[in-house]
């Protein structure tokens, strides 16, 4: 198992499969894009399963998410997932995507084993995906999103992150949106996670500002604490039900105490927390011969460190060195 010293098991491998992407989303990515990652730096596709069989038939992990930068970039991908939906026991396979490619993906995803996508949208005006992402392609995620609909992923997840100013006027409309085409929508808290390091938290809007605007136009319900679980997102049934809308305050409702993710960048390093500032190398033993034992024990011992928050409300926090779009989010 993934233990750590306050006792939390982690059961939810979050891998990157590159920093790379075709958006540049200002809270993660500056305009002029990063310096990615150097190919051989990169897991390759045999490394990633890999690494996914270890964590999964040794390491006790149930779910694996794939993310990035923007994962359906990485061209072995529906053989990864493939490879990954064979293991015994299956895990559970999800993928964190902007949408784009999907119109072309979503059918040989759903086909390999792919279980469940979350797509993340901002705004249902395209100036404003514009202004967001500074690419103009907001048809291509509407149109992703349909691909995935119709290539049967269920349930489809959308993930939505508001700028003061920019798009915090469209929460109530997002949800509209959403209960129109059976999405399940969560928002989530800007974090300090962006390359330029410019996150300020009183330009933050807050997972209870986001409630006081969608309480506006809806009725909704918690689901209850237990609901949550080890589940980031505290969900609440909109006009009561069956629908559901979530909301994850990772900055002013931190979940770390029932936290259960360890994640793997797509250069081969474990990360605890998604604000660690430490990685562990998984990939240089991995090149050097290690066997899968050895491998695993190291993963655990990255685990057992795991800090018991994200520091976050600490006065000394530091942001990790890598931003969003490298440590996979
Ligand atoms: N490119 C894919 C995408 O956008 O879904 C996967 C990677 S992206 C880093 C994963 C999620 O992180 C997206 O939903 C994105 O909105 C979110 N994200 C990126 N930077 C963030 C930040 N600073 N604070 C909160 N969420 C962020
Ligand atoms: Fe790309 Fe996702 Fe970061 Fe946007 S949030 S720049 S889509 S990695």
């Amino acid at each position: 198992m993934l233990i750590d010293t306050y006792g939390r098991v982690a059961t939810d491998l979050r891998v990157s499969l590159t920093d790379r992407c075709n958006l540049r989303c200002t809270y993660c990515m500056p305009e002029e894009g990063l310096q990615w990652l150097a190919k051989p730096d990169l897991l390759t596709d045999d490394e990633i399963v890999r690494m996914v069989r270890i964590a999964v038939t040794t390491l006790g992990v149930k779910d694996v998410r794939f993310t990035g930068g923007e994962p359906l970039l990485r061209p072995g991908l529906v053989g990864i997932v493939e490879r990954c939906a064979a293991l015994e026991p299956r895990p559970k396979i999800s993928l964190t995507t902007n949408g784009i490619a999907l119109r072309r993906t979503a059918e040989a995803l759903r086909e390999a084993g792919l279980d469940r996508v979350n797509v993340s949208l901002d705004t249902l005006r395209p100036e404003v995906f514009h202004t967001l992402t500074r690419r103009n392609r907001h048809h291509d995620v509407i149109a992703g999103l349909e691909a995935a609909r119709a290539a049967g992923l269920d349930p489809i997840k959308v993930n939505t992150v508001l700028m003061r100013g920019i798009n915090d006027d469209e929460a109530p409309d997002l949800l509209q949106w959403a209960l129109d085409h059976s999405y399940e929508l969560r928002f989530i808290e800007q974090m300090p996670l962006d390359a330029q390091h410019g996150w300020q938290r009183s330009d933050m809007v807050t997972a209870e500002e986001i409630l006081t605007a969608l309480q506006s136009r809806f009725d909704l319900r918690p689901e209850g604490r237990s609901a949550r679980g080890s589940a980031p997102a505290e969900r609440w049934v909109v006009d009561g039900g069956p629908a559901r809308v979530g909301v994850i305050g990772s900055v002013t409702r931190p979940f770390c105490r029932a936290c259960d993710r360890t994640r793997l960048t797509a250069d081969g390093q474990v990360r605890n927390c998604l604000f660690a500032r430490e990685e562990s190398d998984l990939r240089g033993p991995l090149r050097s011969g290690a066997d899968d034992a050895e491998i695993a024990e190291l993963w655990k011992a990255a685990m057992w460190g795991k800090k018991a928050g994200s520091g976050l409300d600490d006065p000394a926090f530091l942001q990790p060195e890598r931003p969003m779009s490298a440590i996979g989010g």
